[in-house]
């Protein structure tokens, strides 16, 4: 097996991040739920694309690329990082968007422009097309270009959630605690896949739940970019999809705000003062608020919320 320090990897977020006690929503859910601050990753307004792209955008520069193209919906929290990281390391970013969700000079889209970014929009209901005009025009820019897919998720990006679990055992010993279970949510799958491999090599005894926030099948995407990550790894493991777990949450649809996330997005302003957003966290959190009500968490149990940024959303999509 290879070892994450085998990796070109670029330093672009501020690591690592803290791990802290929700003290009012654990009195009231009757468990301990931390939260692990991916929101503070330090570009942008943080959130866990840094982590990806530490490794992407180090495999980019090896690979002498001028320009980036991303991709992802309207609102895209991975395509405006990638616009702040490229700006940071100097190459030059092209976001080449889904015209989906809210296209005003909103949210993310705002921040982009702050940046100067080129940012255009396809009306395309697949990516592919997408990923054939990054050639086109990268072909007919003359320049080194890198295609980074949507969300950033294939098996190099995984690799920082890897690194995150490595991260987060670390943690445990300097706190002297154990979670018990870690939950993520779950967009373009590549935060809980480096989360599952992470977990089935440093943390076997941690269980990994992705809470899904869009309706793709996350059931077969998941694995398959574990699998990817493994072969990187030159890891030899099995990945079986009946053991990584996962959670629906995504209510009426994917960046379409549900009663359950908007509930979460309250409760947790009120109760900690903290803001999650309408798209990932708030949906996520609010498939953990649902765990607990249920009673899946015993009382003495260290439950991990993995809150993975997206305050630009909360600013774009309006929260009822
Ligand atoms: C992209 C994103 C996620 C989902 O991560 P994936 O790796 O795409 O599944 C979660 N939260 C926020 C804020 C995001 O921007």
């Amino acid at each position: 097996m290879k070892q994450l320090t085998d990796f070109k990897r670029i330093s672009l977020g501020t690591l690592p991040t803290p791990i802290h006690r929700l003290d009012n929503v654990s009195r009231i859910l009757g468990t301990n739920v931390w939260i692990k601050r991916d929101d503070l990753t330090g570009v942008g307004l943080g959130g866990n694309k840094v982590r990806k792209l530490e490794f992407l955008l180090a495999d980019a520069m090896e690979k002498k690329a001028e320009i980036v193209f991303t991709t992802g919906q309207a609102q895209s929290n991975h395509a405006m990082l990638t616009a702040a990281c490229c700006r940071k390391l100097g190459m030059e970013p092209i976001l080449i968007l889904k015209k989906r969700g809210v296209m005003d000079m909103k949210g993310n889209i705002l921040l982009e422009s702050l940046m100067d970014t080129d940012v255009r929009f396809m009306d395309v209901p697949s990516y592919d097309a997408i990923y054939d005009e990054m050639d086109r025009v990268g072909k007919e820019s003359g320049r080194p270009y890198y295609k980074i897919p949507c969300g950033g998720s294939n098996g190099l990006g995984a690799l920082g959630y890897v690194d995150c679990i490595r991260e987060i055992k670390e943690q445990e010993k300097e706190m002297g605690i154990h979670f018990s279970t870690i939950v993520c949510p779950e967009g373009s799958g590549g935060t809980h896949a480096g989360l599952a491999l992470g977990h089935m090599i440093f943390a076997p005894e941690t269980k990994v739940i992705g809470m899904k926030v869009d309706t793709d099948p996350f059931e077969v995407i998941t694995p398959g970019i574990m699998r990817e990550a493994c072969e990187l790894l030159e890891l030899d493991m099995e990945i079986k999809e009946d053991e990584v777990f996962h959670a629906d949450c995504a209510g009426p649809g994917y960046a379409i705000p549900s009663e359950e996330g908007n509930a979460a997005i309250r409760f947790m302003a009120k109760n900690e003062g903290l803001f999650l957003d309408p798209v990932y966290t708030g949906k996520a959190f609010g498939g953990l608020i649902r765990y607990a009500r249920e009673g899946k968490f015993s009382p003495d149990e260290n439950v991990l919320f993995i809150y993975s940024g997206g305050a630009g959303g909360l600013f774009a999509i309006d929260v009822q």
